[in-house]
């Protein structure tokens, strides 16, 4: 494939010995576009958030920044399209058919490459969720082009081609990889990675309507009923203002329970770190981390976490880190605002018994009642 990943050549001389005088056909391609992913009439909100990362490229090549909105005919439809300008769109494609009600890879795969095709844009982001994973992978394989997945980054070079950062040998190295021969530059980031841009109140600007072409019996897969995973879910974890999460150090499931009790009374999310999720102490909904959710929240509590790195490039976007640790030199004191060299099993209740003391000072007598 056309990825070139940068390694230890110098980045000029290594792009410029990758590069080859990109093909005719490929110089139309101007604009950075950015997939919104509507899901059951619902934006999921990693598509807000690449517009602001997308405003930023787009600002930087000095082209367009469009918003892509594929989903059934009806309000929820359009307003994802009108609501595209408030987060920065110059410009929204919409293509509305009642065929796209339920998400298949087959007829949004078709209405995507459709677009791309017909309209020609340089650069095309995606949220790294289920359905955007899904789709960039065949989007790409279809267009023949290169995809850069889960970046942590995303910047143009001087020469004006995409650099897509990702972490690489489990999270030791972060990579920048180019596709420098072939249109469009794909990219999905995952939630939270991006800081969501202010929205600010717009009227529509321009909406280009393009006739998906594809009816019912073209389609091979059929939605039967939908079936909502409750269990995942029930975790907001990746938009929570406050998370609380244990490690390994916690020692065995049971003291788990100790993180949990701080998240319920501070009306927090709960997580952990990836050794929990194999040992089956929490769900893997919960895990934090390169290979789990990557969070923001105003408050983030890691108790006997070590900041391996890998959980590290999921948490560093919190604005206030406090790290409880028995170890002075655990790596997560490297990157906490908060350090506290404790034992989590005393602190963790104390804690919350403080916090219950603030926060519901009659609590004794409304448990006597
Ligand atoms: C490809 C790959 C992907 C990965 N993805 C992720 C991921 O998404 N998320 C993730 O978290 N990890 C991930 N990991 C694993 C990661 O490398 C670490 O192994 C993991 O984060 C360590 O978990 P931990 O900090 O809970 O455990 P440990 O590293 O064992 O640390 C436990 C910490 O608890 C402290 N401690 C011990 N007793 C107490 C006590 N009583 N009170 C307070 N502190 C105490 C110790 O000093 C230590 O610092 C990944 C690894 C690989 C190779």
């Amino acid at each position: 494939m056309s990825n070139v990943t940068k390694t230890a050549v110098p980045a000029a001389a290594g792009r410029a010995a990758a590069k080859k005088e990109l093909p005719e056909h490929f110089k139309a391609y101007k604009h950075v576009w950015v997939f919104v992913e509507l899901e059951r009439g619902q934006v999921h909100p990693v598509s807000w958030e690449l517009m602001g990362a997308g405003r930023r490229l787009a600002d930087k090549l000095k082209v367009n920044l469009a918003a892509v909105v594929v989903g059934p005919e009806g309000q929820s439809t359009r307003n994802a399209a009108l609501e595209s300008f408030c987060y920065g769109a110059d410009l929204t494609y919409l293509v509305s058919d009642n065929v796209l009600a339920d998400y298949r890879n087959e007829s949004y795969t078709k209405a995507l490459t459709e677009l791309v095709n017909t309209y020609k844009p340089e650069i095309l982001l995606l949220g790294a969720t289920t359905l955007g994973r899904d789709l960039a992978g065949s989007v790409a394989t279809t267009l023949s082009t290169g995809l850069t997945a889960d970046c942590t980054a995303l910047d143009v070079d001087a020469d004006g081609s995409l650099a897509a950062t990702r972490p690489t040998f489990g999270g030791s190295l972060l990579c920048t990889i180019y596709t420098l021969n072939y249109r469009p530059q794909m990219a999905t980031v995952r939630p939270r990675v991006m800081p969501m841009p202010e929205r600010v109140e717009r009227d529509a600007a321009r909406i280009i309507v393009h006739p998906l072409g594809l009816v019912e019996d073209d389609i091979v897969t059929k939605v039967l009923s939908f079936l909502p995973d409750r269990d995942s879910e029930t975790s907001n974890l990746a938009y929570a203002d406050v998370v609380v999460a244990g490690g390994l150090g916690l020692g065995s499931p049971e003291n788990f329970r100790l993180v949990r009790e701080l998240a319920t009374l501070l009306g927090a999310e709960y997580g952990c770190s990836r050794p929990l999720v194999q040992k089956g102490w929490v769900t893997s909904d919960r895990q934090i981390g390169q290979t789990g959710k990557t969070i923001r929240p105003k408050l983030y509590i890691a108790a006997g976490i070590s900041g391996a790195i890998q959980h590290r490039v999921g948490v560093e976007g919190a604005d206030l880190i406090v790290a409880i640790n028995t170890d002075k030199c655990a790596p997560i004191f490297d990157f906490a605002h908060v350090a506290i060299v404790s034992d989590a099993m005393q602190l963790l209740p104390a804690l919350t018994a403080a916090f219950r003391a603030r926060l519901l000072p009659n609590s004794r007598a409304r448990i006597a009642v």
